[in-house]
């Protein structure tokens, strides 16, 4: 399975940039989220790997073959890049059984393919299958109802199932109509020896493959039907639709037809499988246990999948890796519990996380011992100790410097001739503070930020309600689930959310002490948004 790699990939409509200066590398088996929300960029992304979408710039490789070139005018048509997609709407065709909607684009590829003798593979099969009639008993046996009549319908389907064989094979295997002790070693050996004579004759390899100079010899074709019912036939197993393949969409479950389609983008074994919100039409229960499905799909077929989702839960229980956007702009891109833990920012360290992050505006300089002396909430002093080594001073100094390089950059590509001015700007993320009054903010003056303007990041796990903490809060709302609370504490006019394990009950109005706990406190920059380091907080 290949690498996908983006480099300096731009769509742009006019002065609106969809996709601004995109570097990704999608790694062999991997199973990446495009994260973020409306309109960030996700699906275009998607489209210009896929080839549906014309990037205005950059250049996309699938493995080993440049796929997209802006500057040497190349761009692979969709259909060459032997990609699957699987949609929202899976649009499955009403008037087909699932077997013909999973097998029609099958019977439509037209390909250069290996020149096999199928006559001779297939005998040789049955030839093997009966040289151990025993198991094919045992398998029938299965099939019989209570007074001893053998379904023939179910006993094609478990003996496809048991041997792996086409529909075709399996009723030539049913038509000779195994009983115990009945011997068919006459048969299946003169089977045997047809298919050996006829390997023999024309030079086929093991697969009865032709072979010429010692190359597999191929052909453009069409897919032979024994071909196409193996393809559907394997993948229906894996995605578990073997015994509805007779019927109509429409008297499927929605997961059901979910299924279906995802056996139809696999069944031509797609090297990349792009998936655009293929969850969202269904109901939440079902949404989960798809959930479980692909993973295990993914696992299983070994493909790479690229998933687009603006669902943070999704994307974090799903991917290996997270690839997050926003304003067409990659923020981060991570395993997910390190986008979790480790965000660059304060989009990221919003975006994520369920119940979402508390942030809390501070203000402050670094001592000399390392550690950040804060004013927090209103007026209370805190002192945040950084986990590892931190220069303030330092790393302020670089953010500079690497602003003045970016404006630099931008100055030089501006006086190109091609340039167009990004219409939709990249600003700092704007955090929300809770307070019990919220803040008009738009009736607010732009503030002038210092290097002393600050801001925390604690999760709702880092806030512990305990006899001898030094905050004191009032419990303002609590959402006991049984399992856990989500729960809201006052802290002067500023609200944070809490999450406390067991069954725990809260009354509102109670008054409670509590510690911000652990040493994942993140500290941003309140002007870039940044995030500057990880450490804990002492109040
Ligand atoms: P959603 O989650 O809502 O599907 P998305 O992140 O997938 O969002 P995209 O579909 O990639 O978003 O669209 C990115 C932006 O590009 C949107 O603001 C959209 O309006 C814009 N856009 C998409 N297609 C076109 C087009 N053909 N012409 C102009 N603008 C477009």
């Amino acid at each position: 399975m290949p690498e996908i790699k983006l480099e300096h990939i731009t769509k742009r409509w006019g002065k609106f940039y969809a996709v601004d200066d995109l570097d990704l590398t999608i790694a062999d088996n991997a199973f990446v989220t495009l994260l973020g929300p409306s309109g960030c960029g996700k699906t275009t992304t998607l489209r210009m790997i896929a080839g549906l979408e014309t990037p205005t710039s950059g250049r996309i490789t699938i493995g080993d073959q440049v796929v997209f070139d802006s500057d040497m005018g190349i761009n692979i048509p969709a259909n060459k890049r032997h990609v699957g997609f699987l949609f929202q709407n899976y649009a499955l065709w009403p008037n087909m059984t699932v077997y013909q909607n999973i097998a029609f684009g099958l019977a439509n590829i037209k390909d250069e393919m290996p020149k096999v003798d199928f006559d001779a593979k297939n005998t040789a099969r049955l030839g093997e299958i009966l040289s151990n009639p025993a198991e094919v008993v045992k398998v029938l046996e299965e099939c019989r109802d209570k007074k001893g009549k053998l379904d023939e319908k179910k006993a094609i389907i478990k003996l496809i199932d048991a041997f792996t064989i086409s529909q075709y094979t399996a009723k030539k295997l049913f038509g000779y109509h195994l009983e115990q002790g009945r011997d068919v070693s006459a048969e299946a050996a003169s089977l045997k020896e047809k298919a050996a004579a006829a390997k023999k004759a024309q030079g086929l390899n093991d697969e009865y493959q032709f072979v010429k100079d010692g190359k597999v010899l191929t052909e453009t074709r069409k897919l032979t039907k024994e071909e196409i019912d193996l393809s559907v036939r394997r993948v229906s197993r894996i995605v578990k639709i073997g015994m509805f393949m007779d019927r109509y969409p429409a008297e499927l479950s929605g997961g059901q037809q979910q299924r279906v389609a995802i056996a139809r983008t696999l069944a031509p074994e797609p090297s990349v499988l792009f998936m655009d919100e293929p969850l969202s039409n269904l109901d939440a229960k079902l949404r989960l246990e798809m959930r479980y499905e692909l993973q295990r799909l993914h696992v299983e077929t070994g493909s790479t999948f690229v998933y687009v989702t603006h669902d943070q839960m999704e994307a974090m229980t799903l991917a290996t890796q997270i690839c997050l956007i926003n304003n067409g702009v990659l923020q981060q891109y991570d395993v997910p519990l390190t986008v979790y833990n480790r965000p660059n920012n304060l989009f990221v360290a919003d975006f994520v996380g369920n119940p979402s992050i508390n942030f809390v505006e501070a203000r402050g300089a670094q001592g000399a011992d390392g550690s950040v002396d804060l004013t927090i909430f209103d007026g209370r002093k805190a002192k945040f100790v950084p986990k590892e080594k931190t220069d303030l001073p330092g790393w302020f100094k670089a953010r500079d410097e690497a602003e003045a390089a970016a404006a630099a950059e931008l100055k030089r590509r501006s006086a190109e001739k091609n340039y167009v001015e990004k219409g939709n700007k990249d600003e700092t993320f704007r955090y929300h503070i809770a307070k019990v009054e919220e803040d008009d903010f738009s009736l607010q003056e732009e503030p002038v930020l210092t290097n002393e303007d600050l801001v925390l990041g604690v999760r709702p796990e880092f806030i512990h309600i305990a006899g001898d903490g030094a905050l004191d809060g009032e419990i303002y709302g609590a959402m006991p689930t049984g399992m856990e609370s989500t729960i809201k504490i006052r802290i002067d006019d500023f609200l944070l959310t809490g999450v406390v394990f067991g069954s725990t009950l809260f009354t509102i109005g109670e008054k409670v002490k509590l510690t911000i706990g652990g040493d994942n406190i993140m500290l941003f920059d309140r002007r870039s948004g940044k995030c500057i380091a990880f450490g804990s907080l002492q109040c």
